[in-house]
Protein backbone atom coordinates (compact mmCIF):
# COMPACT_ATOMS: atom_id res chain seq x y z
CA UNK A 1 0.00 0.00 0.00
CA UNK A 2 1.40 3.31 -1.06
CA UNK A 3 0.45 6.48 0.14
CA UNK A 4 1.58 9.32 -2.32
CA UNK A 5 1.62 12.50 -0.62
CA UNK A 6 1.40 15.24 -3.08
CA UNK A 7 4.51 17.39 -3.45
CA UNK A 8 3.56 20.27 -4.56
CA UNK A 9 5.25 24.09 -4.35
CA UNK A 10 3.45 25.94 -0.92
CA UNK A 11 1.55 28.38 -2.84
CA UNK A 12 -0.79 28.54 -0.49
CA UNK A 13 2.38 29.63 2.08
CA UNK A 14 3.57 31.97 -0.65
CA UNK A 15 0.50 33.79 -1.84
CA UNK A 16 -0.57 34.33 2.31
CA UNK A 17 3.09 36.50 2.22
CA UNK A 18 2.53 37.80 -0.69
CA UNK A 19 -1.08 38.54 1.05
CA UNK A 20 0.33 40.09 4.14
CA UNK A 21 3.17 42.65 2.33
CA UNK A 22 0.31 44.15 0.42
CA UNK A 23 -2.51 44.32 3.13
CA UNK A 24 0.82 45.70 5.26
CA UNK A 25 1.42 48.42 2.71
CA UNK A 26 -2.79 48.78 2.11
CA UNK A 27 -3.13 48.79 6.34
CA UNK A 28 -0.44 51.48 6.55
CA UNK A 29 -1.62 53.50 3.50
CA UNK A 30 -5.34 53.13 5.07
CA UNK A 31 -3.75 54.04 8.46
CA UNK A 32 -2.22 57.54 7.35
CA UNK A 33 -4.88 58.52 5.64
CA UNK A 34 -7.25 58.11 7.78
CA UNK A 35 -4.96 60.02 10.63
CA UNK A 36 -4.70 62.09 7.68
CA UNK A 37 -8.41 63.03 7.03
CA UNK A 38 -9.32 62.97 11.33
CA UNK A 39 -6.17 65.76 11.47
CA UNK A 40 -7.33 68.42 8.74
CA UNK A 41 -10.21 69.55 7.52
CA UNK A 42 -12.14 67.93 4.73
CA UNK A 43 -11.16 70.55 1.80
CA UNK A 44 -8.38 70.67 -0.90
CA UNK A 45 -5.28 72.66 -0.16
CA UNK A 46 -4.72 74.05 -3.78
CA UNK A 47 -8.30 74.52 -5.05
CA UNK A 48 -10.03 74.70 -1.77
CA UNK A 49 -12.46 71.78 -2.44
CA UNK A 50 -14.88 71.33 0.39
CA UNK A 51 -15.05 66.94 0.40
CA UNK A 52 -18.06 65.45 2.63
CA UNK A 53 -18.47 61.52 3.47
CA UNK A 54 -20.17 60.91 -0.24
CA UNK A 55 -16.93 62.03 -1.88
CA UNK A 56 -14.30 61.73 0.52
CA UNK A 57 -12.45 59.00 -1.84
CA UNK A 58 -11.20 61.69 -4.17
CA UNK A 59 -9.53 63.23 -0.97
CA UNK A 60 -6.51 62.26 -0.84
CA UNK A 61 -3.21 62.79 1.34
CA UNK A 62 -0.13 64.07 -0.81
CA UNK A 63 3.74 63.80 1.01
CA UNK A 64 4.86 67.12 0.84
CA UNK A 65 8.58 65.38 0.91
CA UNK A 66 7.44 62.54 -1.82
CA UNK A 67 8.32 60.00 0.65
CA UNK A 68 5.44 57.92 1.51
CA UNK A 69 7.23 56.23 4.49
CA UNK A 70 8.12 59.83 6.06
CA UNK A 71 4.74 59.77 8.14
CA UNK A 72 5.12 62.24 11.38
CA UNK A 73 2.18 61.34 13.61
CA UNK A 74 1.44 65.16 14.03
CA UNK A 75 1.15 65.01 9.92
CA UNK A 76 3.72 67.76 9.41
CA UNK A 77 4.58 66.07 5.74
CA UNK A 78 1.00 65.49 4.58
CA UNK A 79 -0.99 67.85 2.36
CA UNK A 80 -4.89 66.85 1.76
CA UNK A 81 -5.17 67.22 -2.07
CA UNK A 82 -8.09 66.03 -4.63
CA UNK A 83 -7.33 64.02 -6.88
CA UNK A 84 -7.00 66.47 -9.88
CA UNK A 85 -4.57 68.98 -7.73
CA UNK A 86 -2.62 65.92 -6.96
CA UNK A 87 -1.97 65.34 -10.61
CA UNK A 88 -0.83 68.53 -10.94
CA UNK A 89 1.08 68.82 -7.95
CA UNK A 90 3.50 65.40 -9.16
CA UNK A 91 3.56 66.85 -12.80
CA UNK A 92 4.85 70.46 -11.71
CA UNK A 93 2.42 72.08 -13.81
CA UNK A 94 1.16 74.63 -10.95
CA UNK A 95 4.82 76.76 -10.28
CA UNK A 96 3.04 79.94 -9.41
CA UNK A 97 2.30 80.90 -5.57
CA UNK A 98 0.59 78.47 -3.80
CA UNK A 99 -2.99 79.61 -2.48
CA UNK A 100 -2.83 80.10 1.29
CA UNK A 101 -5.11 77.33 2.84
CA UNK A 102 -8.77 77.90 3.17
CA UNK A 103 -8.29 80.93 0.61
CA UNK A 104 -9.49 81.37 -2.03
CA UNK A 105 -8.85 79.34 -5.68
CA UNK A 106 -6.25 80.37 -8.24
CA UNK A 107 -7.14 81.96 -10.72
CA UNK A 108 -3.85 82.92 -11.97
CA UNK A 109 -3.49 79.81 -13.68
CA UNK A 110 -6.17 80.57 -15.60
CA UNK A 111 -5.38 83.75 -17.80
CA UNK A 112 -2.32 81.94 -19.17
CA UNK A 113 -2.43 81.75 -22.64
CA UNK A 114 -0.36 79.39 -23.84
CA UNK A 115 -0.72 80.53 -27.80
CA UNK A 116 0.35 84.19 -26.63
CA UNK A 117 3.70 82.68 -25.57
CA UNK A 118 3.38 80.69 -29.25
CA UNK A 119 2.73 83.83 -31.10
CA UNK A 120 5.76 85.65 -29.33
CA UNK A 121 7.71 82.98 -29.84
CA UNK A 122 6.99 82.56 -33.66
CA UNK A 123 7.80 85.97 -34.11
CA UNK A 124 11.17 85.94 -32.85
CA UNK A 125 11.83 83.38 -35.19
CA UNK A 126 11.83 84.99 -37.79
ZN1 LIG B 1 -8.01 70.39 -5.57
ZN1 LIG C 1 1.58 63.22 -3.62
Amino acid sequence: MTTRKPVKPDLARLDRVVADARRAREERERGYRARALKLFPWICGRCAREFDQGNVHELTVHHKDHDHDNNPPDGSNWELLCVYCHDNEHQRYVDGPRPLAGGDAPNAAVTHTPFAELAALLKNGK
